[in-house]
């Protein structure tokens, strides 16, 4: 697959791909959001976020995202949780950009700390960190569409991981090659069975997450609601 394709992603309004610097742009053009902001009670006037999160290490994962301005940073923590991180319930923390940055108390409202332009650093586990970087794209005047407190509106597509015996797509990785020597090893359905390392660990399964491989974490990577 070639490398563009991999950092790819689908618009959950019109199902299309996009690239992933296409897609902010799309959103904002994009007739099937459009429509079904048309349909809404307009009435109902509240301020919405657009978000983008991003894997600060591996550019591959990204999502879009968008919250209302009286939402808590909790709600979002828990999103990246459900969709991403969770692993053994470690701690978490919004931090001013970058790792070294002040902590950002989770019961802030997302108007209270966003604005178009502003990014902040969201980190889960400060053992194996997994390290998010959430920027804010653009606001936007309305009604909800969704009762629900985060809006997905674009996701990476799943990246296509290589067998490392054969080269076929490979649907699962080694946990024991990572812990004894730091490598990622992707392996197809047929390579999997004849590897070495399985006696005391089953192989772990590749899902839509940059916390694959890191502490338990095993999945399923797919949004809450
Ligand atoms: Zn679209
Ligand atoms: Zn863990
Ligand atoms: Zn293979
Ligand atoms: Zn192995």
């Amino acid at each position: 697959m070639a490398k563009k394709q991999q950092y790819s992603g689908t618009c959950f309004f019109c199902n299309q791909e996009f690239s992933k610097r296409g897609m902010g742009k799309h959103l904002q053009a994009c007739k099937a959001r459009k429509a079904s902001m048309e349909k809404l009670d307009q009435k109902k006037k509240k301020v919405f976020y657009q978000l983008v999160a991003e894997d600060a290490y591996s550019r591959y994962y990204w999502l879009h995202l968008e919250m209302e301005g009286n939402t808590s940073l909790e709600k979002l923590d828990s999103y990246l949780r459900s969709i991403w991180l969770e692993c053994c319930h470690h701690l978490s923390d919004f931090l001013e950009p970058g790792r070294g940055g002040s902590e950002i108390p989770m019961n802030k409202k997302i108007s209270s700390v966003f604005s178009p332009g502003m990014y902040l650093t969201h980190i889960y586990d400060w053992g194996t960190s997994s390290e998010t970087n959430i920027r804010c794209t653009g606001i936007r005047k309305g009604a909800a569409m969704t009762r629900h407190p985060v809006l997905l509106m674009a996701r990476n597509n799943m990246p296509e991981h290589i067998c490392v015996e054969c080269k076929k797509p490979a649907p699962f990785f080694c946990w024991e090659c990572i812990r004894e020597f730091g490598a990622w090893e992707p392996l197809c359905e047929t390579c999997v069975k004849d590897h070495e390392c399985f006696e005391d660990r089953q192989p772990g399964e590749i899902v839509n997450s940059p916390r694959m491989g890191m502490c338990g974490y095993d999945g399923p990577a797919e949004p809450p609601y």
